[in-house]
């Protein structure tokens, strides 16, 4: 059986990223509460509504929103196939909550993925960060700007920035997961759920075949 596994680090340490490729490469499905929370935003469904104000604060939004996306998924194609969680979860009430639905499913935890990277890295990284709002195409202004300020190498429509990579915001959310998501980095050391600690700041391929490794793969 498929099991499945927690990307886990601050934001803008590359878990989106590596979460692609190691589901691509394990079969597995991945769930981002981040992207389901923007795609509900762009829909202004009641839940992207509600979520909104907390997400352009760099605030988290309520554990009962969150656990009802990953109850939801569960329930679906999910409840047979693995899943890699990406910035899911984020405080301990989520994690108590995951560990009792993965419970009822009969598969603990297969590992903790925890993405290493400084802040000043983290800071650079987010609020470098900007998306061609036509073809989706990804910069950063510090690490791989356009050719062009604000305008995309491949269709030359405009860059844009996520209202949540403001710096402010990004110095918050910073915050945040030192608050209330990195201190479940004990609760999984704790639990007999093996961790591992991978140093994301390095080349995209270095990171995940550090990560295929530790899982044997
Ligand atoms: P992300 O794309 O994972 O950085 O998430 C973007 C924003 O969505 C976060 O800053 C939070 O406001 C919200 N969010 C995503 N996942 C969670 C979660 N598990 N718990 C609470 N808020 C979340």
């Amino acid at each position: 059986m498929k099991r499945d596994l927690i990307l886990f680090g601050p934001p803008g340490a590359g878990k989106g990223t590596q979460g692609v490729l190691l589901a691509d490469r394990l079969t597995l499905l991945r769930l981002s509460t981040g992207d389901v929370l923007r795609a509900a935003v762009r829909r202004g469904t009641p839940m992207g509504i509600e979520a909104r104000r907390y997400m352009d604060a760099g605030e988290l939004v309520p554990d009962d929103v969150i656990l009802g996306i990953v109850r939801d998924y569960l329930a679906g194609e999910a409840a047979e196939t693995g899943v890699v969680f990406d910035g899911f979860p984020r405080t301990l009430p989520q994690a108590e909550r995951l560990d009792a639905l993965l419970g009822e499913l009969d598969r603990p935890v297969r590992a903790v993925l925890v993405l290493e990277v400084d802040d000043d890295t983290l800071i650079k990284r987010l609020s470098g960060r900007r998306t061609c709002g036509s073809c989706g195409a990804l910069y950063n202004v510090f690490f791989e700007p356009p050719r062009e300020a604000d305008r995309c190498d491949a269709c030359g429509s405009a860059l844009t920035q996520r209202a949540d990579d403001e710096p402010e915001t990004v110095r918050r959310r910073l915050e945040v997961y030192n608050e209330q998501t990195a201190p479940l980095i004990d609760y999984y050391e704790r639990s007999s759920t093996p961790l591992h600690h991978v140093d994301g700041d390095r080349p995209v391929d270095a990171v995940q075949r550090d990560l295929l490794a530790l899982l044997g793969s």
